[in-house]
């Protein structure tokens, strides 16, 4: 309905398409703004490059304020969820490897995030580890992990309220995608 409205407003207007950014002072023609119902123009007074670099600003100087809103917006909408995954389904079989394309690419980015990360994490595997457990039965696991499938610690090496051990009785295989959903937590 608003959008009919925009439009309506955009027809009526068609000899003042542009409009000036009150942000930069550039005159811009209107799709350049954001759509606003209740603002001159149908269009917000910055355009879209001010807007995005306000939103830069207040997110640096507002740590953690949008992850925050983004959570209490998720807990007042419990349908977001499934739309959302709804729409990174149909996007990826729309266009397969895209997705992979697009970690492959985060994790040249952030290289030596990764590196520190699987530091830590090769000491806590170190120290889960007793002196007991029987490395070459738990390689073989390892080597054994089907295709599509990651090894997990069924109880998890640093979990919210015990720490499993790394060894071949505490592994299991889970289907990829349900192993990176369950991060730390206990599942059933
Ligand atoms: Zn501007």
């Amino acid at each position: 309905m608003v959008r009919t409205a925009i439009n309506l407003v955009r027809l009526q207007t068609p000899l003042r398409a542009v409009k000036t950014c009150a942000e930069c002072g550039v005159v811009k023609s209107v799709d350049k703004f954001h759509l606003h119902p209740n603002c001159c123009q149908g269009v917000e007074p910055m355009c879209k490059l001010c807007r995005r670099k306000k939103a830069k600003t207040w997110s640096a100087s507002n740590p953690g304020k949008q992850a925050e809103y983004a959570a209490r917006y998720r807990d007042r909408h419990p349908e977001y969820k499934e739309r959302e995954n709804a729409r990174r389904r149909a996007l990826t079989e729309e266009n397969p490897g895209r997705y992979s394309e697009v970690s492959k690419a985060r994790y040249y980015k952030n290289k030596a995030e990764y590196f520190a990360r699987n530091v830590i994490r090769r000491g806590i595997v170190k120290q889960q580890t007793p002196r007991w457990a029987d490395m070459k039965a738990i390689a073989a696991f390892y080597a054994a992990c089907p295709p599509g499938y990651h090894v997990d610690h069924v109880i998890p090496l640093r979990g919210k309220t015990v720490n499993g051990l790394h060894v071949l009785e505490n592994l299991q295989y889970l289907p990829a995608h349900e192993n990176m959903r369950k991060h730390n937590r206990l599942t059933d």
